[in-house]
């Protein structure tokens, strides 16, 4: 028995940046006191200013899934017309959300690997003029494919509805102008790009998107938008905040502001693109080739090769997680992240390690043909060295 180190290398939990994880320890503070206020305000200015937004920004004590939520129950009513973009299990999850909340949505369905093209959203909006929403993944992580959000928001701030993008791994990993492309609600969730554990989740909202709470007839309690905005204001949470993980994201917004959003998404696609060459030139198959995003890569298991095998070699060899299929698509793909805390150091290992758990079952792959490949992209970057830490 030699030493695994655990590695947490999932599309979400993602790896944590460490001085965030030392800034948790400062927790026995109160929330309602200036010290706190401090680092609530300025978690706040700096979401805002890393998500490059002049809309409010709101933050919650809950993972993603609680923001999509809380943008349903605020800003719709019952059998309020919306549309769907569903390519994964997180566009199931809006459709699923919507069906709870009594909507009327219209769900277009694209087979796992693929995408909705923005055609699709303009023709369903001009079908009926009475569509209030339109939801969407800007990356759809069970998948590994990416949305072309930008074309979605000119084609729905076209018309009266707003345009709802879950960017929970789009944030981070691609490039997202949430005024210019007319992305009226986006959310974000702290256990992915934001290198810090589960548990909070923050959405941006546009004044378009304000506007429908003043019609919005579903009822809500926990999540509301008006009264989380006013705390905000006051530089405090409506209910306890998550003491800890708002003094990590503090710690982390410092750290991505510093290297700079634009660098943080850059490195993601620097990855997922030496990810990609590497799993071809080991004669893998891509699962997205048409839209991968940069969060995930997903890559096909070897014909007859259960990808649970690679995700348990992973775990028993290395001491790594990393990620299965869900859903259907468990046992057929595996995923590799690159969202948030993530290096060419680890994509080395993670592939030199993908090189010898193929081999032991039955996969041929000539050693260091994946890792030749990510250490070409490395090169041709000229990824100069930074400090370490902040
Ligand atoms: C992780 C994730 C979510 C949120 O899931 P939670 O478990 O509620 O944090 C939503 N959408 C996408 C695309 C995700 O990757």
């Amino acid at each position: 028995m030699h030493i695994k180190k655990q590695r947490l290398l999932t599309p979400g939990p993602t790896p944590l940046y460490p001085p965030a994880l030392h800034a948790m320890m400062a927790s026995d503070i109160h929330h309602r006191t200036e010290d706190f206020r401090k680092a609530y305000r300025s978690c706040l200015a700096d979401l805002k200013e890393v998500m490059g937004t002049s809309h409010d920004v709101l933050l919650f004590a809950a993972s993603g899934t609680g923001a999509m939520d809380a943008t349903i129950s605020n800003l719709f009513s019952k059998g309020d017309k919306v549309v769907v973009c569903s390519a994964g299990k997180f566009g199931e999850r809006w459709a699923e959300i919507a069906k709870a909340y009594g909507l009327d949505a219209n769900v277009l369905t694209v087979p796992y690997g693929q995408v909705v093209q923005p055609g699709q959203v303009e023709e369903a909006l001009a079908r009926d003029p009475a569509i209030k929403g339109v939801f969407v993944q800007a990356s759809e992580t069970s998948t590994g494919a990416a949305h072309d959000v930008e074309a979605m928001g000119r084609a729905v701030s076209k018309t009266g509805a707003i345009l709802v993008v879950d960017a929970i791994t789009g944030l981070g990993t691609m490039p997202l102008d949430i005024d210019g492309w007319g992305l009226d609600v986006l959310i974000g969730g702290s256990q992915k790009a934001f290198m810090i554990p589960p548990g909070l989740t923050f959405l941006s909202i546009s004044p378009k998107a304000w506007k429908l709470t003043e019609t919005a007839t579903l009822p809500h309690y926990y999540f509301n938008l008006k009264k989380e905005k006013k705390s905000g204001e006051a530089g405090e949470s409506s209910w306890t905040p998550a003491t800890s993980l708002i003094l990590a994201l503090a710690e982390s917004l410092r750290y991505i502001k510093q290297l700079g959003m634009s660098k943080l998404v850059e490195n993601a696609q620097l990855l997922a693109q030496a990810t990609r060459a590497a799993a071809l030139r080991m004669g893998l198959e891509l699962f997205a080739p048409g839209s991968p995003a940069a969060s995930a890569t997903a890559v096909k298991a070897p014909a007859g090769m259960d990808s649970g095998i690679i995700v348990k070699e992973f775990k028993s060899r290395f001491g790594a997680v990393i990620a299965n299929g869900q859903g259907s698509m468990k046992g057929q793909i595996f995923r590799i992240a690159h969202l948030g805390y993530f290096d060419f150091a680890d994509l080395f290992a993670v592939i030199a390690g993908l090189e010898i758990i193929l081999n032991a079952n039955g996969f041929p792959v000539k050693y260091g043909t994946g890792v030749a490949a990510v250490e070409e992209i490395y090169e041709r970057a000229a990824v100069k060295p930074q400090p370490v830490h902040a």
